[in-house]
């Protein structure tokens, strides 16, 4: 091993766990750092905690008045914790979080300090947002943007700063960040999923989407990681032989959690719990070093923000740990990469799971409505939804045969097959007593509650139900959640409203009775949905060409996909239900098409960096060595030397072939990079990096692989895979 090598995994291995101060009872410390109801009870009067909470629940604005009262409630609150600074807390398209803290701290005119938060600096800031990418939306003359508070979502402490959540939108009102659109979406998917239940309870004043996210992640010892310039510029390694072992013994799944990796996760789980992101699971993953964290589910607003912020905060106490996290989809190759399951549902404000079978035939006929309804609408939308978890690092993973393939599908299991083919079978038209009797006993009736497709459900789908709920597998484990779950919700209140005018034609045009016209429609709906549903291998070739049979579309590169989110049915859908206009759209599609073009071009820079300074000079000088030694070996063996050398001039030839191939691709590259870097379109450019740069990584590091195992492993300066995956 090289002195660099062993210096840094010396350093990982002599490392303790660091000690984490014990916070007591999780549910004594849960959210006690949360402007929550709680806190607002006692630091509000009676008539603001109405106001606020009238506008939370609705949805409305809150009046200048009521926020003047909740600033200095919230400035109180924070203060008796030791907080100093204030910040509106939002996710621009960068895909991160971003803040600017302003202190409590004013001067009087008299010269006096006080601690101060008006109303009018809680409901509204305007942070200069020239910088976070806006895709053309704000021109330079015109750079504001402001961020406005979202209620919704509760503020919190964070260290000593106090976390206003907000959105954030441009001067003129298009939406720069991922909330904005997924609020909007969540407020269409109420309305639409409301007005579907009156239909079995007319109570029901409200349906809330909840997501319960799980999170993937990789822990690489910090000195490890930082020894490798791609991890760190990259996210992920761009060349690396395979080690001998990797994860073939599937002994990392589940195993006992390294303890370093434990100190880690409790204090993640405490200062998670701290700021109200209830953390419930963690345990190893299938891929070495590779874990998991998950949360019970919230509403899928506050839980988009708990996902971003755990990201955050992951970061932090990782490198507290001594550890770097790894949110890349795919930092290692030839081990499983990381992946996000997004699990989702719906829940009414009369506390019904819509997506959970119940205990009475008309339950069960609710809960086959908005089963059925989202199958549709997955089908009717399945290549936007593909869209919306497309991204650079995606693409190393799905369809790599670990992960569910770029075909959208829905796994529902056998018994719930069942249920769909026995309802397909409806009489069409109006239904007899004895039908309708003989339905909802024998097929509505006998749904169980407890489904048992959930124990072994099929993994290679990216879009499976499981038992109460919907899980999207596709989506990649650094991404924001907002963006897929924004389409699922966007996509599933337009098919409610169609289920719905459906099913009220039906009773005012043809006089059939209201479940008689919810059947009828369902089976229709069951009918034509039938090609999404796939129970199969999601990994097998056969599946693809099947898939190809059924039209599903089945796009391999992440600039193809992404162009779904601007075609004209995408566009339609979006303005339709008021998420999204066609500026905000396509100033999206924009964006993500140009992240994909640096992510490939960064990657593309530092590969051609690593391949010149390290892997060619160290293969030079160990290539310098074994000429010296064939020198050598003439010397002692006269023109007989070579019998006795020549495994190392076989060496010394490959070498140079290696060497001289790297060179070669790498100039190939520089020249493709700079053809790409002066298309004017962005969608043709992103295109380019796709085509003609991105192959020339696998390229170039088949050579420095194949080099790295020729090399004295002690003048090898790269970190190895061995290193990087079982250094605990
Ligand atoms: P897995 O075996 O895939 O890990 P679990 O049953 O442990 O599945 O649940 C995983 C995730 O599903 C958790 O984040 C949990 O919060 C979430 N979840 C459970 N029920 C629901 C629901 N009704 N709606 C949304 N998410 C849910
Ligand atoms: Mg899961």
């Amino acid at each position: 091993m090289s002195k660099f090598r062993f210096s840094a995994v010396q350093k990982a291995q002599g490392r303790k766990p660091i000690e984490v101060k014990e916070l007591g009872r999780r549910s004594d410390f849960f959210g006690i750092n949360v402007f929550n109801e709680r806190t607002m009870v006692q630091y509000l009067s009676k008539e603001a905690f109405k106001g606020v909470k009238y506008a939370v629940d609705n949805g409305k604005k809150i009046d200048r008045k009521i926020a003047s009262q909740v600033a200095a409630a919230m400035k109180d609150w924070a203060i008796s914790k030791g907080v100093t600074h204030y910040t509106h807390w939002f996710q621009p398209l960068t895909g991160a979080t971003a803040e600017k803290h302003d202190a409590f701290f004013e001067v009087t005119e008299n010269n006096m300090a006080i601690e101060a938060f008006a109303g009018s600096a809680l409901v509204q800031q305007e942070p200069d947002a020239s910088s976070f990418p806006s895709g053309g939306i704000r021109n330079t003359f015109e750079a504001r943007g402001y961020t406005a508070w979202d209620p919704t979502s509760p503020a919190f402490i964070y260290g000593t700063t106090l976390c206003i959540p907000t959105i954030f939108v441009s001067y003129t009102g298009e939406a720069l960040d991922y909330k904005t659109p997924l609020l909007r979406a969540l407020s269409a998917l109420d309305d639409a999923a409301t007005a579907v239940c009156k239909y079995f309870d007319k109570n029901v004043k409200k349906v809330n989407a909840s997501l319960g996210w799980e999170q993937e992640y990789f822990l690489i010892d910090k000195s490890i990681a930082f020894s490798r310039p791609d991890i760190i510029l990259a996210g992920r390694t761009l060349l690396g032989h395979s080690s001998a072992k990797g994860q073939q013994l599937d002994d990392h799944y589940f195993g006992s959690i390294p303890s370093r990796a434990i100190s880690f996760m409790r204090e993640l789980e405490n200062e998670c719990m701290l700021v109200g992101i209830p953390i419930k699971t963690r345990h190893n993953e299938v891929a070495p070093n590779q874990f998991e964290v998950a949360p019970i589910n919230e509403e899928a607003n506050l839980a988009v923000d708990h996902n971003a912020l755990l990201m955050d905060i992951m970061g932090r106490v990782a490198s507290k740990h001594n550890f770097k996290v790894l949110f890349h989809e795919k930092p290692f190759e030839g081990v499983n990469g990381s992946s996000k399951h997004n699990n989702w549902s719906l829940t009414t404000d009369t506390g019904i799971n819509l997506l959970g079978p119940g205990k009475t035939p008309m339950s069960n006929l609710q809960f086959l409505t908005f089963f059925i309804n989202t199958i549709k609408a997955v089908l009717s939308y399945e290549e936007l939804l593909g869209a919306s978890i497309a991204s650079a690092g995606n693409e190393h993973r799905l369809g790599k045969k670990e992960a569910p393939p770029s075909i959208m599908s829905i796994f529902i299991g056998e018994q719930l097959t069942k249920v769909l083919n026995d309802l397909e079978s409806v009489t069409d038209g109006k239904l007899s007593p004895e039908e309708k009797t003989d339905l909802k006993l024998n097929v509505v009736g006998k749904i169980p509650d407890v489904l048992l497709d959930n124990t072994d459900r099929n993994r290679t789908s990216p879009f499976a139900f499981t038992g109460n709920k919907f899980e999207f597998r596709a989506v990649g484990s650094s991404a924001n959640c907002a963006n897929p779950m924004t389409v699922l919700n966007t996509i599933v209140a337009k098919q409610l409203q169609d289920f719905k005018t459906e099913v009220d034609k039906l009773i005012d045009n043809k006089s059939f009775k209201k479940d008689e016209a919810i059947f009828n429609v369902l089976r229709e709906y069951i009918k034509s949905s039938k090609s999404i549903l796939f129970e199969g291998n999601g990994y097998s070739d056969e599946w693809e060409k099947e898939a190809k049979k059924r039209k599903l579309s089945n796009y391999k590169t992440a600039p193809e996909a992404l162009k779904e989110k601007i075609s004209k049915k995408a566009i339609s859908l979006f303005e339709e239900l008021n998420v999204m206009s066609k500026i905000e759209v396509e100033a999206r599609y924009e964006i993500e098409v140009e992240e994909y073009t640096k992510r490939i071009q960064i990657e593309s820079r530092v590969l051609g960096d690593i391949a010149g300074n390290h892997v060619v000079p160290t293969a030079v000088h160990y290539q310098n060595m074994l000429i010296k030694n064939v020198k050598g070996l003439k010397e002692i063996f006269g023109n007989d030397f070579e019998q006795h050398a020549l495994q190392q001039i076989r060496l010394i030839k490959n070498i140079s072939d290696h060497i001289e191939s790297i060179h070669k691709k790498v100039d190939e590259m520089l020249e493709e990079r700079k053809k790409a870097n002066k298309i004017k379109d962005f969608s043709k450019k992103a295109n380019a990096y796709c085509v003609k740069v991105k192959p020339f990584l696998d390229a170039i590091r088949y050579h420095c692989d194949k080099l790295e195992i020729m090399v004295d492993d002690e003048m090898w300066t790269l970190t190895k895979y061995r290193e990087l995956l079982f250094t605990r």
